[in-house]
């Protein structure tokens, strides 16, 4: 792998680092595994609605952006995160990058449930104070062995093999662990990534960084890794309900039907939601319930107003052309639409590229 010299600030969003879009203060707050209390979700949907554009955006690290934020909205939405246990660490918050399978332990393909792992190795990061200066990208991931979480290249991740065993994988090879020691290693290469680096925010932008970080691990990991990713789609799975957020923009009226249907809902990165398997009353409020809805595996950038970049309002035009373009390029594909060739948020790969230019969209680099 090349090294990727950088030059640019760290910028990456926080809660306390609130960035300066063109709709006003946005916020990103972190959620470790994905997981919210029914009271944590309702938290930040008054804070939404008091002091921002009244929206919880879904990221594609299955995190949640409070937009349009005025003045005062950044202090006082450290102070109610704070109360509801959602900022455990100021030091901490931009790092706290850990995706865990979704799914894990709810349905037959869970191999082992990595959730509680995933709340272990963010109290151990919390803890220690060197990890504060991660960059904010830096990204953790727990597997629980189905392979949905491939795609999202993780720095540092974990894929479970069976109940006793995972693969501690840096990049493109493995080794196999125990998993009672997988927080502490992770955490290791965490650090050692730390140490061997100067200006790069990811491991692979390193010059041989799979190979550093792993030696002062004192590890050789040889196994070739699994590449393929298992998407999860809208429908109930096992136990539970995967609900899609059209264009991961959770309304006030979504959030509040999302409150009442369980004690925890599970954040995913693909702009979906994960609440116990017959809960009721979604559909009616706009969410996805079933794989085979239009909206399924359809994202967008912020576009306009929100972005002082974008050539477009890619969520309006997303919204009107969707039967369109699903005529065009075939539905249950995903499709990203980006105001410009920055293409925030987009999937990792697989995907229909929708392309604002100015006067009008490229589809897949034409003009349709
Ligand atoms: S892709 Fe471009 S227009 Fe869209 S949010 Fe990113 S910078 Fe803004």
């Amino acid at each position: 792998m090349t090294a990727v010299a950088r030059t640019e600030v760290d910028r990456c969003p926080g809660v306390l680092a609130v960035h300066q879009a063109a709709d006003g203060g946005l916020a990103r707050v972190r959620v470790p595994g994905g997981r919210l209390t029914a009271t944590q979700l309702d938290v930040l949907r008054l804070a939404a609605a008091e002091l921002g554009d009244g929206r919880l955006e879904l990221t594609s690290r299955g995190n949640v952006q409070l937009r349009g934020l005025h003045a005062d909205g950044p202090q006082d939405l450290s102070d109610r995160l704070f109360t509801a246990g959602l900022l455990p660490s100021i030091a901490h918050e931009r790092v706290r990058n850990i995706l865990a399978s979704p799914l894990s332990g709810l349905d037959q393909q869970s191999r082992y449930d990595v959730l509680p792992v995933a709340t272990a190795l963010d109290r151990a990061l919390c803890d220690r104070p060197a990890l504060a200066d991660l960059p904010g990208r830096f990204l953790f991931a727990l597997d629980d062995g189905r392979g949905d979480l491939a795609e999202l290249a993780a720095d540092v991740a974990v894929r479970a093999l069976d109940e006793r065993t995972a693969l501690l994988s840096l990049g493109t090879r493995g080794v196999q662990v125990e998993w009672d020691v997988v927080p502490e290693l992770m955490l290791a290469a965490a650090e050692a990534f730390l140490a061997v680096r100067d200006q790069e925010w990811r491991i692979a932008e390193v010059a041989r960084g799979e190979d550093l970080v792993l030696e002062r691990l004192g590890l050789q990991a040889t196994e070739a890794l699994p590449t393929e990713t298992t998407r999860v789609v809208a429908g109930v799975h096992g136990d539970a309900l995967v609900v899609t957020v059209p264009l991961g923009s959770l309304m006030q009226e979504q959030a509040a039907a999302l409150v009442q249907v369980g004690d925890e809902v599970r954040i995913t990165p693909w702009r979906s939601v994960v609440v116990p398997a017959g809960s009721t009353g979604l559909e009616e409020v706009g969410l996805v319930t079933t794989p085979d809805s239009i909206w399924e595996g359809v994202t967008a950038c912020a576009g306009q107003p929100g972005c002082a970049k974008a050539l477009a309002d890619v969520r309006a035009d997303a919204t009107r052309m969707l039967g369109e373009l699903a005529r065009v390029v075939g539905r249950g594909r995903r499709v990203h639409w980006s105001g410009c060739e920055r293409r925030c948020g987009k999937p990792a790969a697989g995907f229909v590229d929708v392309l604002a230019v100015g006067n009008g969209y490229l589809v897949d680099g034409e003009r349709v």
